[in-house]
């Protein structure tokens, strides 16, 4: 059995355009100073309260629960327009496709997007019934927590030595090395190559066409 599991934003599909654009509305709505796109790129994976608390520099739990809502009424305004522009990234639907045809191979997402928007995308893509699960803040502590990577394994029934995260930040690398998974991180996304491998990543790819191998090795399974 392997358990392959993929973050979103940054790994699977690039939204960064299109949070940063929300992020900055939300903090200029409130009345704050807004978030640059370089600042609201670090936090992408977060799940919203924690990226917008750290955003805002703040704890304040009223502040951040206004901030999220006002979010999410851009994302959900936003939905019909902003079609298109979730893109999947070069390769991911091929390696997908690949993947899933392993055998003995479960697929599953562990993401900082709340579950509607994790169906919304995944249908959109056509792609849904490719992952047997599902892991989001709407059941979990926000990354870089294991608790996704946890609830996964139980689910699928993968044990850790056969779970690996692929992933594009540093939350994901950490997340999946905490349940004692591998990780594998993706160059394209939000976080930069030396600081995933500063974060314990197993191993880092360019390019979908090299994930398969990646996680050959980082699971030691024979070429066969
Ligand atoms: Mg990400």
């Amino acid at each position: 059995m392997i358990l392959v599991m993929f973050d979103m934003d940054g790994t699977l599909i690039d939204t960064q355009a299109l949070i940063t654009e929300h992020m900055a509305a939300t903090f200029s709505g409130a009345g704050l100073e807004a978030p640059g796109p370089e600042e609201s790129r670090r936090v992408i994976g977060l799940s919203l309260p924690v990226a917008l608390g750290r955003l805002a520099k703040s704890d304040d739990t009223g502040l951040i629960e206004r901030l999220v809502e006002s979010y999410k009424s851009h994302y959900r305004a936003s939905v019909v327009t902003d079609e298109g522009r979730e893109g999947l990234f070069p390769g991911a639907l091929a390696a997908l496709e690949r993947l899933r045809l392993w055998p003995d191979t479960q697929l599953g997402i562990a993401t900082g997007k709340g579950l509607n928007g994790v169906h919304r995308i995944l249908g959109l893509h056509g792609i849904e019934d490719y992952f047997v699960t599902l892991q989001t803040p709407d059941h979990n502590p926000s990354k870089p927590h294991p608790g996704m990577m946890y609830r996964a394994m139980s689910e699928t029934g993968a044990t850790a030595e056969q779970t690996v995260i692929v992933g594009d930040t540093t939350f994901d690398i950490e997340m999946g090395k905490a349940a004692g998974a591998k990780a594998i991180a993706v160059s394209w996304g939000y976080h930069e190559t030396a600081e995933l491998l500063e974060a314990g990543a197993d191993a880092v790819i360019d390019r979908y066409e090299d994930l398969d191998a990646a996680i050959r090795t980082v699971l030691e399974l024979s070429d066969a």
